[in-house]
């Protein structure tokens, strides 16, 4: 990290659908001083450096945008990894693993090279499985590697959970959690909307809630990647404004609470595995994961989405 701590720095690794909605969404938010576009495609990172050059003198903030080299991740505060194969139509994310170990190790060794001492954030593809190869191979201390981890997912819950009880989904506090993928889960008992917990107000209207209705919303958020990718092929505003939220939260030291992809020790009876949890998000990263108390049922979901994130590891990755 630089040592003024003025200039925000953000290099971008994969300028696709993911990199690209990224950063935009950080243009529009001026939420940096500079942005750097790396990409295999070095022409497609001119392009797209070019085009969001070209929005400056109506953007909120002026930046300095350019396509760049590794080498420009030096004094990055953040170098986030977009690149990488997506999922097809049906298929899941674990199936990207063995293409995008690949992509990984061109990458993160090349940032590494050139200096880079700041905070990796990784979007792509089984983004909690590559969390973990990031984390193992640059040898980071683990508050410096973070996934998105279940953020999305998370802010499509709070959607849901907004129209279904008419408020604004800022107001409705509820997590989703574990791997960003098919098992991950939703602990009902952590739910609220405004101070009220969710099962109180089905308790208190059920004529006009219900715990299936509450089912069919967690339902509906595990599928709705599968749902956009296939009718647009891929999904990219939500993740990109993601991003920019767990980027915020880091440079302007907030101290946020984001279910981000992080290396439990032992929080939840689980060790070394990278998964979706509320972490409290600052300068240093992660510098805490919040342990709540969740319901027998619910920990054992929780729990075994995480071991099946360890299997995938184990059988993929670690022994090679
Ligand atoms: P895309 O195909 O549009 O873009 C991928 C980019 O990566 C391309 O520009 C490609 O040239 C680049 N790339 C490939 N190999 C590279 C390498 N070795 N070095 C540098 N750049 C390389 O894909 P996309 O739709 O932007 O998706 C990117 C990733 O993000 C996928 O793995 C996708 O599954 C994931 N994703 C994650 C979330 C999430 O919530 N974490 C949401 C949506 C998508």
């Amino acid at each position: 990290m630089k040592d003024n701590g003025f200039t925000k720095k953000i290099a971008i690794v994969g300028t696709g659908f993911v990199g690209m909605s990224f950063a935009y969404a950080l243009l529009c938010d001026g939420a940096c001083d500079e942005m750097v576009l790396i990409d295999v495609n070095k022409e497609k990172a001119l392009g797209e450096a070019m085009d969001l050059n070209h929005g400056l003198a109506f953007a909120k903030n002026n930046m300095k945008i350019t396509a760049g080299e590794y080498s420009d991740c030096a004094d990055a505060d953040i170098v986030v990894i977009c690149a990488g194969v997506s999922q097809k139509p049906g298929e899941d994310r674990i199936s990207l693993l063995q293409r995008n170990r690949a992509v990984f190790e061109s990458i993160v060794a090349p940032v590494l090279e050139s200096g880079f001492d700041g905070i990796f954030l990784v979007a792509t593809n089984p983004v909690d499985i590559m969390t973990r190869v990031v984390h193992h191979i640059s040898g980071f201390p683990s508050r410096k590697v973070i996934g998105s981890g279940t953020t999305l997912d998370t802010a499509r819950l709070r959607y849901l959970l907004g129209e279904y009880f008419s408020v604004d989904p800022k107001n409705v506090h509820a997590y989703v959690m574990g791997e960003h993928g098919d098992s991950e889960m939703t602990p009902w008992s952590q739910a609220l909307v405004g101070t009220m917990p969710i099962r109180e107000i089905l308790a208190g209207q059920p004529e006009k809630y219900s715990e299936s209705a509450l089912t069919e919303i967690s339902e509906n958020v595990t599928k709705a990647a599968y749902k956009i990718i296939q009718a647009k092929r891929a999904t990219y505003y939500g993740i990109g404004l993601a991003l920019v939220r767990i980027v915020k939260a880091i440079l302007g030291g907030e101290n946020s609470i984001l279910t981000v992809s992080t290396k439990l020790h032992g929080e939840y009876g689980i060790q070394d595995v990278f998964a979706g949890v509320p972490c409290v998000l600052g300068r240093d990263g992660v510098s805490g994961i919040m342990t709540l108390q969740l319901e027998d049922e619910e920990l054992a979901k929780f729990q075994a989405s995480c071991n099946l994130l360890d299997k995938v590891w184990k059988d993929s990755f670690a022994e090679k």
